[in-house]
């Protein structure tokens, strides 16, 4: 089989099982090029694929799609943020993230949890962990130490079946298929921003019955179950951009509500921007 084939059975394996992906080249970045001059700001909302980790999608057809325009895709990337977070232990250049992993388990007291772990082509692991719902854990490198980058929001993994230019990323032979598991609390503290200077992320609301409109699009999302999700985010988005057409919210408060109710349901920030993308078109096109 092909890297091509192998990265795409792959990544509709990894979306089978709830994961948002989207082709990369043999370097490990996305395969798609962007459509746009360098120094966009566009995360998607053109509705054209090639932007990156944005493009992330737990459609099948979709990633189809996605992977019949990058014929040179060689892997697969796993967009992180919402509750799936990754480490990516590095070990090379006299580095080793594992070590500094270790270091910091025993000073803060956690165990470092047997969860799915990815053997990188550099020698490297990647752990896939989980985060409370609500709680946004933000892409960084080396904020847990020499070694460690924590992908979170706005970053991604590189998918077990994937090719990079030394080797490929697999998952680890011992460990196997564990499934993953929650972060340690110790070390999820370590992973965000000191509180004082961490407000939480929440729509607050500054009109009257907008307010209340908006609030209650916010909640039809929060409270959509596993599966109606992406359906009940349109049907609110595509209500809330008729509220902006009609100049009664403001269409960046709109997107940011309804992108923080997404991404705290569990959706894919990528794919929640897309979809609500995806119905300001509709309700552009009935205007
Ligand atoms: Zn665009």
């Amino acid at each position: 089989m092909n890297c091509w084939t192998r990265a795409l059975n792959s990544a509709l394996y990894a979306i089978e099982r709830g994961y948002a992906v989207f082709p990369l080249g043999l370097n490990k970045t996305p395969a798609i090029r962007s459509p746009h001059e360098k120094g966009h700001s566009c995360r998607g909302q053109c509705g054209q694929p090639g932007h990156g980790v944005h493009d992330a999608t737990t459609d099948a057809a979709y990633a189809r799609q996605l992977f019949d325009l990058a014929p040179r895709a060689a892997g697969y990337g796993i967009a992180c943020g919402g509750k799936f977070i990754g480490l990516d232990l590095d070990r090379k250049n006299g580095v080793d993230g594992c070590t500094t992993l270790h270091q910091l388990a025993d000073k803060h007291g956690f165990d470092i949890p047997r969860t799915t772990t990815i053997c990188t082509q550099s020698g490297g692991f990647h752990l896939w962990l989980s985060v409370p719902d609500g709680v946004t854990v933000s892409n960084s490198a080396g904020r847990l130490g020499p070694g460690i980058d924590i992908r979170g929001t706005g970053g991604y993994l590189v998918g077990p079946g994937s090719v990079g230019k030394s080797g490929d990323y697999r998952l680890h032979p011992q460990r196997g298929d564990v499934g993953v598991q929650p972060v340690p609390e110790q070390l999820l503290k370590l992973m965000l921003p000191a509180p004082a200077s961490r407000p939480a992320r929440r729509y607050e609301p500054t009109g009257d019955k907008s307010e209340a409109a908006l609030n209650g699009l916010v909640r039809v999302v929060l409270g959509a179950a596993e599966g109606t999700r992406n359906d009940r985010l349109y049907w609110a988005a595509a209500k809330a951009w008729a509220h902006v057409d009609d100049g009664h919210m403001a269409p960046h408060e709109v997107e940011r509500a309804l992108v923080d109710a997404a991404v705290a349901r569990g959706l894919a920030e990528a794919e929640a921007l897309r979809t609500i993308a995806s119905a300001r078109r509709s309700t552009a096109g009935a205007a």
